[in-house]
């Protein structure tokens, strides 16, 4: 069973693509900004210990991120999508020898222009209530404020989403992405899939890619 490691910029589709493909495709899908996210909203030590960090934009520990990552992964007779992680070399390390072992797997990079994607972040909403991504330019839900899937009127706007927090989080992603890919390029499991295209033709090139 092969697990697949999704790459991407912040705002590249990765979120929004994982979910489809979790409904298409069977994935497990583990987001570790999600799992940060939950640990945030319910006020656990850990999650008081990464709210600034996160809110900043900047990189939680590797170790935090990777303890986390571990108690909420379980590969037996599972097929995961990894989307956040790694976000460098020594997580990408860290994921192949202690989680993934020899486990076959695949890095997909959602690849585009990174000059896109502050609009498109600034501009994200997600319902707090299922989790449907809305982009106020792009895909605005029909009714202003409510969401088009679950009818709830709590559309929130990630602190991370702001402005400056989005500048440094394309800038740290910009310096530590390089080394990522050659890592996995050099592994001769590395996957590009032109993410400029729209949400759908995405999703297509995706399951090609993964043979789903
Ligand atoms: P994301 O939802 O993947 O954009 O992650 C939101 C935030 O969570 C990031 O800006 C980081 O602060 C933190 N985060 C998520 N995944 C990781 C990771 N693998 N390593 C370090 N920090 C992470």
């Amino acid at each position: 069973m092969r697990q697949v490691i999704f790459l991407g910029a912040p705002g590249s589709g990765k979120g929004t693509q994982s979910k489809l493909l979790v409904a298409d495709c069977g994935f497990n899908h583990l987001s570790t900004g999600d799992l940060l996210r939950a640990e945030v909203a319910k006020e656990s030590e850990l999650g008081l210990k990464v709210k600034n960090i996160m809110e900043n934009g900047e990189l939680v520990s590797d170790d935090i991120v990777l303890e986390l990552l571990k108690i909420n992964c379980d590969l037996v007779g599972s097929q995961y999508l990894f989307d956040g992680f790694p976000r460098n070399i020594s997580q990408a390390q860290a994921l192949d020898e202690q989680v993934l072992n020899d486990t076959d797997s695949m890095a997909v990079y959602l690849d585009l222009d990174l000059n896109v994607l502050l609009e498109r972040l600034v501009n994200r909403r997600t319902c707090g209530d299922c989790g449907a991504i809305y982009n106020l330019v792009y895909s605005a839900p029909k009714t202003a404020g409510t969401c088009d899937k679950c009818g709830g009127s709590n559309l929130v706007h990630r602190d991370d989403d702001k402005e400056e927090a989005v500048s440094k989080r394309l800038e740290v992603f910009k310096t530590t992405i390089a080394p990522v890919l050659d890592y996995y390029e050099q592994k001769g499991n590395l996957r590009r899939v032109d993410a400029e295209q729209s949400m759908d033709q995405v999703l297509t090139q995706i399951k090609k890619t993964l043979g789903c």
